[in-house]
């Protein structure tokens, strides 16, 4: 039986590929104006970073995390043998754990340097049933702020978000932009307790999973999708009535920040996002069309206290993440053309096996050159190397008879104005 790819995941077929390639650069394009540069970190982490750094009782640590063992610590453990907490691995869920943690490692912000900005691409991995725009493993591009706590971080990273998405063309009115901000640890911890007792108080009215998150963490509720808990979940206390001094202050100038930007927002107090490491600004982007229900293309937030979580000094940071594959779905919604892969400069036929040695020295020298160039490599007849450049999309198509090998020269064909110009074969790239 054919094995196919597991479920949840998805080949990058050429095209796809292709777009993948030309997002990425367009984001390093766009992130680079705003100072953020590269990083790639492993794709699998020792486990114990995105338990400590994302935390243990949000889903994606506690249910969606692929584990990774050698082959030799899977046979200690299924031999009841231990396996040391080191070698406990898991494929990364997401990206900022693992670039904090490379932040702290290699002390890329020492104390009084500027913020390190960072940005990456790549597969991540959750293991969540898979339905339209949620895969097991998916690809996401990010950023990373560290060691900046002023809010003109918070808001150049929401508008450079903003602009990455308009520049790879996903229209503007297809996008809503939600804000909010999460607190602090001097006022989170009251508002936490606030919405535990008004869940206490509504206990009759919630799901099973929404009361265990009213012990664990009551927070998460706000993103139950349960009709019921969702209209509960309306009437709680809302943080912004409970933000402190600092946070409402800094919450106050990202917005005052964004307006001045004429970036357009809605302020969303349930907005409260996946991961336990968000502090004060949080954000996130919505697209109203061809996604369904999973209609985040990308978001993030504040998370001044992660660093210190993985073992660093106090370093504040702000980052987010974006779905490419998301991203695609909305572009397609929008009816934008995706790049072909593949496209050809120019084709060389040739008629007898006597050309088939000068077919190959004309493409390898317009290749040098710099343009793309093909030729048969099966044997075929010339009108099916006809086609196979017409299938190419070949610019241009030169055929190579007894008689043109004989003068040196060919005839160069314009495949689509059907322009003829004679050439030599030895200034077939001046020509194209
Ligand atoms: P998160 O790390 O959960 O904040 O996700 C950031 C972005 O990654 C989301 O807005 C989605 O666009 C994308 N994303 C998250 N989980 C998945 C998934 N399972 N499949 C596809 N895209 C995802």
């Amino acid at each position: 039986m054919a094995i196919n790819a597991p479920e949840g995941t998805k080949d990058l077929l050429p095209n796809e590929a292709l777009f993948w390639t030309q997002f990425q650069a367009k984001a390093g394009e766009v992130f680079g104006r705003y100072g953020y540069a590269p990083i790639a970190t492993p794709i699998v982490e020792q486990t114990d970073l995105f338990v400590r750094g994302i935390g243990e009782a949000t889903d994606v640590v506690s249910k969606e995390m692929f584990t990774a063992l050698s082959g030799e610590n899977l046979k200690r453990l299924l031999e009841g043998g231990k396996v040391k907490s080191k070698s406990r691995l898991s494929l990364r869920p997401e990206g900022t754990a693992g670039v904090v943690r490379a932040v702290v490692q290699h002390d890329l912000v020492p104390q009084g340097s500027a913020p390190a900005k960072l940005w990456y691409a790549g597969p991540m991995f959750r293991a969540e049933r898979p339905q339209k725009g949620r895969q097991r493993q998916f690809h996401q591009v990010g950023v990373e702020c560290l060691g900046a706590e002023a809010p003109t971080i918070d808001a150049e990273a929401i508008i450079m978000l903003m602009r990455f998405f308009a520049e790879v063309g996903i229209p503007a009115d297809a996008m809503t932009l939600l804000i909010n901000s999460m607190g602090c640890e001097s006022c989170r911890p009251a508002y936490r307790d606030a919405v535990k007792a008004y869940m206490d108080q509504h206990a009759d009215e919630l799901c099973e999973t929404c009361l265990t998150r009213a012990q664990v963490n009551p927070l998460r509720a706000f993103d139950c999708k349960n009709a019921d808990c969702a209209a509960v979940m309306e009437g709680a206390p809302r943080i912004t009535d409970h933000l402190c001094p600092d946070c409402k202050e800094h919450y106050a100038q990202v917005k005052a920040l964004l307006d001045a930007a004429g970036v357009n927002y809605t302020e969303d107090s349930k907005l409260v996002r996946g991961l336990d490491y968000y502090t004060r600004t949080v954000f996130e982007v919505q697209v109203d069309n061809g996604l369904g229900s999973q209609n985040a293309i990308g978001g993030g937030g504040r998370y001044d206290k992660l660093a210190e979580e993985v073992g660093g000094r106090n370093t504040p940071g702000l980052g987010f993440a974006l779905g490419y594959e998301r991203c695609v779905l909305a572009l397609e919604a929008a009816g934008v053309e995706m790049p072909q892969a593949g496209g050809c400069d120019l084709f060389v036929a040739f008629v007898e096996q006597a050309g088939q040695a000068p077919a190959f020295n004309v493409v390898q020298q317009v290749r040098d050159a710099g343009f793309s160039a093909e030729m048969d490599h099966q044997g075929r007849s010339v009108k099916s190397q006809f086609k196979l450049a017409n299938k190419l999309g070949a610019r241009y198509v030169i055929t190579l008879g007894p008689d043109e090998l004989a003068a040196g020269k060919a005839t160069l064909r314009n495949m689509q104005t059907h322009e003829e110009v004679e050439v030599p074969l030895d200034q077939v790239p001046e020509n194209l």
